[in-house]
């Protein structure tokens, strides 16, 4: 494709090297230097670097020097990948990188990626937006020494009751359940965990709100781990099958299909 000399933030996908996009593959094949975080992103996604390609793994850079390398290569008139795992729109930390970049007048393109929460649901089977039972996705955090802010407390945003997905929170799992129970979640409430989705060591465990945090605890789940509490991850719903979507439903009218009457 061509690359130009800029920094391309690429999301790497959740883990499984194949879960990256073609285009974000291109990127990291074509690209003249790559700076990764090598505790998240897959070591043999970086394997697909050309052999002359500078490799700097970027755990232990403080942000001005990460910056610093980046605009120093693209200065050069270097292409630079800057890989981050899962979506880099979410929890990624790239806003600080791209107000840097902008003030020194570096140019940079986002290429999305595979979001750890959607390797999660994948892993555990679910829809996270069933009909008649959620609508909604809440992508979230429990507060730790991260602040959260005031209205976005998490016994408020559990009283939607709808799919809430928990980044970042394995360690806070006892304050999760606590911000449920508050919100009036039953303590049999579905939750799936999903360890390392897509990875080969994936770990899928289905429990409930009353029994997370003793569940987590057993597999010894305390980092890289997607908490899903919704009606949507209720195991048994695919077998029951009464929760069809109104898209295939003939009575229904929709952009692509003229529905039938329903006694015509
Ligand atoms: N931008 C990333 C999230 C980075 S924050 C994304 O879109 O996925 C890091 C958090 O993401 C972890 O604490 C964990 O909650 C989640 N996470 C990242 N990779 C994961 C994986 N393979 N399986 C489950 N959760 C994961």
């Amino acid at each position: 494709m061509g690359l130009e000399a800029k920094v391309y933030i690429v999301g790497a996908g959740p883990g499984d090297p194949e879960l990256i996009t073609v285009k974000g593959m291109k990127i990291l094949q074509e690209a003249d230097t790559i700076l990764y975080t090598d505790s998240l992103v897959n070591p043999l996604l970086i394997e697909a670097a050309k052999p002359e390609a500078k490799v700097l793994k970027s755990a232990g850079m403080a942000l001005e020097e990460l910056v610093e390398v980046m605009a120093t290569a693209v200065r050069k008139g270097k292409s630079v990948a800057r890989i981050h795992t899962g979506d880099p729109a979410v929890y990624g930390a790239i806003l600080e990188q791209m107000s840097h970049l902008h003030n020194q007048g570096i140019a940079y393109e986002i290429i999305p990626g595979v979001s750890s929460v959607f390797a999660s649901a994948a892993a555990a089977g679910v829809e996270l937006t069933v009909p008649d039972l959620t609508q909604t996705v809440i992508l979230t955090r429990a507060e730790g020494r991260t602040p959260v802010p005031e209205r976005e407390k998490l016994v408020d945003l559990a009283k939607h009751h709808c799919t809430v997905s928990l980044f970042l929170s394995a360690t806070l799992i006892k304050k999760v359940v606590h911000a449920f129970l508050e919100a009036e979640w039953k303590s049999e409430a579905p939750v799936v965990v999903v360890y390392r989705a897509s990875w080969p060591d994936e770990k899928v465990v289905r429990t409930s709100l009353g029994n997370l945090a003793e569940d987590m605890r057993k597999n010894g789940i305390t980092k890289q781990a997607m908490v899903i509490i919704s009606p949507a991850v209720d195991p048994n719903l695919v077998a029951q099958g009464n929760y069809e979507s109104k898209l295939y439903d003939k009575s229904f009218t929709h952009g692509y299909r003229k529905g039938e009457p329903e006694h015509g």
